[in-house]
């Protein structure tokens, strides 16, 4: 399977922006790490792409991109985060779902999103406050949602497409995602061409099957095609025990306390990987110092 990446194009004079990403090991990868069922995988395997394809545009590699999806449905809350390297990671609340939809036969992901919640976008830029949208799910199908979020929450009109396909093992068949954007002040005439190619445009997990690279689906699409960039996606976690030690000089130190006294240590397990850390009694009382000195610090602040 080749490796995954973005690539970015400008056509049609330069009125229109596309991505397109082929995320098949992505996706892979998060259906091994989760032990994801075909819906939830979809679900989780279309939110992973949207999102990677946002963060391509982060000019900083330490600059992050993150999205919740809830709607309320049993998938529960699915979160995917990617950094300006193009390090993806997320999980689904719960990953053993599999519905089809009984008229098409297709993977029913909006049915385990739901509809009635939200999807939050949060960009980490690295300035003082990270960018925050939030926008009602229109359909719980992620595409047409992350769309709905391009034109209420950043004001352009834009194509979504995102799909993943899954073999009856469970393994993932083809992964993919489109984004088109319109530049402001695109023409009636630019605006019926994307609409035309939208009408005859297959699938993106159906490109990705046939075997597509995406600057092949580019030229597919867009005969004037100019190829801008490409970019790298891999699925990465950069949890480590230092972060979840920091992690826990947050919390209440009577639970510290709770840790040491009661279970005479700690395990956490990381929600993006799976991977646990242990913290042994030592430790733990290491981290209720540290708490304490943070806890101090709060209350000078207050005062
Ligand atoms: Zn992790």
């Amino acid at each position: 399977m080749s490796q995954d990446k973005v690539v970015i194009a400008e056509a049609l004079n330069g009125n229109v922006r596309i991505r397109i990403a082929s995320t098949t090991n992505l996706v892979e990868k998060a259906r091994q790490v989760h032990d994801c069922f075909p819906t939830s995988c979809a679900a989780l395997g279309r939110v992973l792409t949207a999102n990677a394809i946002m963060a391509s545009e982060l000019k900083d590699e330490n600059a992050r991109c993150v999205s919740t999806v809830n709607g309320r449905g049993p998938a529960g809350t699915i979160v995917a985060q990617a950094n300006g390297k193009l390090e993806v990671r997320g999980f689904i609340g719960d990953p053993s779902l599999y519905y089809l939809n009984q008229e098409t036969q297709k993977l029913d992901v909006g049915r385990i999103v739901g509809t009635n919640g939200t999807l939050t976008v949060t960009k980490d830029l690295g300035l003082k406050e990270p960018f925050t949208g939030v926008v009602e799910l229109q359909s719980g199908e992620i595409g047409e949602d992350y769309a709905y979020y391009f034109a209420i929450s950043e004001q352009i009109p834009s194509l979504v497409s995102v799909g993943v396909l899954v073999n009856p093992d469970y393994s993932v068949r083809a992964a993919g995602g489109l984004v088109i954007q319109l530049l402001p002040n695109a023409s009636e005439e630019v605006i019926e061409k994307v609409e035309a190619i939208r009408k005859n445009m297959k699938p993106i997990s159906t490109y990705i099957d046939e075997g597509k690279t995406p600057e092949e689906i580019i030229h597919t699409l867009f005969q004037d095609a100019n190829v801008l960039d490409e970019r790298e996606i891999q699925w990465h976690c950069d949890c480590s025990k230092d972060h979840f030690a920091r992690a826990l000089t947050l919390i209440q130190k009577e639970e510290i306390e709770a840790m040491i006294e009661e279970d005479h240590g700690a395990e956490v397990t990381c929600q993006y990987c799976g991977n646990q850390y242990q913290f042994n009694e030592e430790e733990l009382k290491e981290i209720l110092e540290k708490a304490k000195h943070v806890e101090n610090r709060k209350r000078l602040t207050q005062e």
